[in-house]
């Protein structure tokens, strides 16, 4: 089995997410994906961001009737920060010896995996498959190669989808009172209205 993983903040979780997670589903033939929400994430560390039960709720309401899309509540399950690498070898413990993971990621998040907690191992244990972001070059894996020997090997890089969305926009968006729509799932635009997420000004 080839399993897909997809690390985030997801607060929220938008259509960016969700193309990029379609993508690398049909382009490597995976027989799912698992997003995977951080529960205490390392690079925003400092940042408030909403509950973790929130962001599993708006997971769920994304990904629903897609039986390829799951949930991996690994992260927000432990106290404490958690890294990419200790969850992939977690799940990797999980899984049969036949058995790839692939985390997805966009390319921005790939320029800087060279800085991430035991990147080394993390390319061992895992594959990268990365998706092109609005704004950022594509990574040349020659020059990351420098930083992070073996990722050439190692890493996927996609050159679709195309998503121009973040979910800092979205947030600030919902501060400002404007629409989400075509942005999220309809779903999940609902929930951050009933719960009256992303009022607050520090984000
Ligand atoms: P924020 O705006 O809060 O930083 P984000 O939109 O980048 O959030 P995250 O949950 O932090 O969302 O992202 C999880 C992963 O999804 C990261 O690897 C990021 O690169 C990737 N990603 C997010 N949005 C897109 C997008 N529009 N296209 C491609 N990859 C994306």
């Amino acid at each position: 089995m080839k399993i897909g993983v997809m690390g985030g903040t997801f607060d929220p979780i938008h259509l960016g997410h969700l193309a990029v997670a379609e993508e690398a589903h049909q382009l490597l033939g995976l027989s799912e994906v698992r997003f995977m929400p951080a529960g205490h994430p390392y690079f925003k560390e400092a940042a408030a961001i909403s509950p973790s039960a929130d962001r599993v709720n708006m997971v769920n309401l994304a990904i629903a009737g897609k039986p390829y899309f799951k949930v991996s509540l690994l992260e927000v399950k432990r106290s404490g920060p958690s890294s990419a690498v200790d969850s992939m070898a977690t799940m990797k413990k999980e899984l049969g010896d036949g058995d790839e993971l692939y985390f997805i990621m966009g390319w921005d998040s790939l320029m800087t995996l060279h800085l991430w907690f035991e990147a080394a191992r993390l390319i061992r244990i895992c594959r990268i498959v990365a998706a092109p972001r609005p704004g950022y070059p594509k990574p040349d894996v020659s020059q990351l190669e420098k930083d992070l020997p073996g990722i050439g090997a190692r890493a996927v890089v996609m050159d679709k989808p195309l998503v121009d969305i973040s979910a800092g926009s979205i947030r600030q968006r919902v501060r400002q009172g404007l629409p989400i729509d075509g942005l999220v799932m309809e779903e999940v635009a609902d929930y951050i209205k009933e719960k009256k997420l992303y009022q607050n000004p520090q984000r």
